[in-house]
Order: C-alpha cells, then structure tokens, then sequence
C-alpha cells in the first residue's frame, strides 16, 4: 500500500492538539493508505512536546521531532519534510484552520497523477477585514514581482508526491519562503479549493510586524525586481536632474542670476536623498540575506525525536539537518 506522511508544525498548541489528532485520524482511518502522523515542536513554550510525546506513544503511527529552539514555521516544516520517508506527504497547520476533512480530495488528485496538490481558500473566515486586505495585496503583489507564479490564497496545506519532496529537500537556503519554494520545484500542479475556518483554540503566532517581514522575506526570495526599481527610479531621477541642469544653465546664461531658487534647490536635494536612502535600503536587505546564506548554518538542530514507527522509545540526539539531507 502507498504511505502517507501528514506533516504538523506546532508552536504553543497545546490548546488545540488532541482536538486536531482525533479529527485528523478520523480521517486518516478513512483512506487506503499507510498513513503516519509526524509532529513537530517548535520549540514551544507551554506542553505541546508533553502531549506530543503522550500521543507518540500511544500508536506507533505517531512520531514527534522536538527543534532546539523555535525556529519558526518555515523551519519548523522544513525539518519536518527532511524526516519523511513516504510516497507522498501532507502539510497541515495544527490549529484546524486547513480541514483536515481536505486530505481524501488531496490524496485523489495525487492518484490523478499531480505532484503537488495545493490547498487554495475560496474564503477566509474569522480573520479581520484589514488581515483578508493586507494579505490579497500580498499575493498580488507577488504576483507581478516574483519570478515563479506562487497561487494566490493559498498556505502551506498540501500534498507533495515524493519526487516534489526530494526536490525540495535539495533547496537548502536559509532564507525559506515555503511558498514559493513549492512553486519553484515545478512538476504537475493543481490546486483543491476550501473554506478556510477561524482557529478553533489557541492564538495565531502572526502580527503585522511578522508578517510584513515574512512579505520582504517572500519578495526578495522571489524577486530581485525591488533591486532594479532602484535603477529604474535612479536612471529617471538623474534623467529628470539633467534636464533641469540644462534649463537652469540656459536661463542663467541668458537672463544672468539673480540668486532665487532655494525652494526648488531643497526640493531636488530632498527627493535625491531620499531615494538614495530607498536605494540603500533595497540593496541592504538583499545584501543581509546574502549574508545569511554565506554563513551556512545548519537549518535547525533536533533535541529529541521518535519518528512514526519507531517504537524502541524515544532516541535522544542532538545532530543537523545535514545528516538527514538525501
Ligand atoms: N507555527 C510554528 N512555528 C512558529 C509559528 C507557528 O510551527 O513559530 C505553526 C503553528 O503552530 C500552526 C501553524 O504554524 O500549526 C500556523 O500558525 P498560525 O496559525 O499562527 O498562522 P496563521 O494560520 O495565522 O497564518
Ligand atoms: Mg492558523
């Protein structure tokens, strides 16, 4: 029979975690697969890796890997991946918002022949008028800016076929937009639509300040268009600063001068200025980013683990994500 991993970053859920595993095993039970559950803690806060360890060992079909640290979502799915050893897998958030009523649909489509089954929201309930705004500028923006197209309305819920996984596993920036990286390994794609629900339990990790950098972080992952809006409006002001050195030096020659011109003066200064500042600023955030990555640190480290099937309890390891790279 195939085997079907679900994947499940969890960060302080503890609220939510039993409630989650029995609507996700509900389901699970439904299908013709060998299906396996692996958890990940993010190194949470409250008893999330107790009640993870507590499930573990109550069916061997449980694993649960604990990160060293909260290392963030992206990571957190990353490190999770790296330990699959399945046909396909799911990615699924624990707080119940990606149904996990989905996954049959998923699966099927995967039987269809589809690589990577994306999961896209034909609504987003429970989530203010101002979070649904800012997030359809998002996508859109991304939409024109980023080199590979990345669906809109949609997470991180889906299903990855195992060669989209082993493609995956190779992408080992630091900077990890989970997004776009699914867009950017390619193959067979398409898309299930849902209702996206509110949290059942719990608070979501997001605030604005988090999710403008992970916007940047999208952006400048996909994209080196901001990096050439610096050219562009730096070509168009120095254009626009010559034309006017010319008028000036035209009317001074002709008419002498007689010393005005300190507003437009302060105005040309300012605006150059400030998109000197904006320049420096693009290149700034591309250039951390490429310092990021040249320091080549691992992606994580694991605390502990028992993955789905290990039932010669829980080994205790501190080792990289290079060990487990294929
Ligand atoms: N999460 C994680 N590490 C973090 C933040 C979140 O593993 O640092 C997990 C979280 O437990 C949940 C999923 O990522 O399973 C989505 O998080 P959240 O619900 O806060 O995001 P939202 O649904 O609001 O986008
Ligand atoms: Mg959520």
């Amino acid at each position: 029979m195939p085997k079907l991993t679900v994947v499940v970053p969890a960060y302080n859920e503890s609220e939510v975690l039993a409630i989650f595993h029995k609507r996700l095993w509900g389901v699970l039970n439904t299908l013709s697969l060998q299906c396996d559950v692996l958890y990940i803690d993010d190194g949470s806060a409250d008893d999330t890796w107790a009640i993870m360890q507590s499930l573990a060992a109550a069916d061997a079909r449980v694993g649960a890997l604990k990160l060293s640290r909260n290392f963030g979502k992206e990571i957190a799915l990353t490190a999770g991946l790296d330990h699959v050893d399945a046909d396909a897998a799911v990615v699924i958030d624990a707080d119940l918002q990606d149904p996990p009523e989905l996954i049959p649909e998923l699966v099927a489509q995967w039987q269809a022949g589809y690589d990577v089954v994306y999961a896209t929201r034909s609504a987003r309930t429970g989530e203010s008028g101002f979070k649904r705004f800012t997030a359809v500028a998002f996508y859109r923006t991304m939409e024109v800016l980023s080199d590979v197209p990345v669906p809109r309305d949609t997470g991180d819920f889906r299903l990855l076929s195992r060669r989209a996984l082993k493609a995956l596993s190779q992408l080992r920036e630091r900077q990890r937009f989970m997004k776009g990286l699914f867009a950017w390994i390619g193959y067979r794609q398409t898309a299930v639509r849902y209702l996206r629900e509110p949290r059942q339990a719990g608070k979501t990790k997001w605030n604005y300040w988090r999710l403008a950098q992970f916007a940047i972080e999208g952006i400048t992952s996909f994209s080196s268009a901001p990096l050439r809006l610096a050219t562009w409006t730096g070509m168009a002001a120095s254009v626009f600063a010559f034309l006017f050195g010319l008028k000036v030096l035209v009317k001074a020659m002709l008419h002498g001068d007689p010393v005005p011109g300190y507003p437009s003066l302060m105005v040309v200064v300012l605006f150059l200025g400030g998109i000197q500042l904006l320049a420096l600023g693009v290149i700034g955030e591309y250039l951390g980013r490429n310092y990021a990555e040249s320091k080549q640190r691992p992606l994580y480290f694991i605390e502990e683990e028992r993955l789905p099937g290990h039932d010669a309890g829980v080994s205790s390891a501190l080792h990289t994500d290079a060990t487990r790279r294929r």
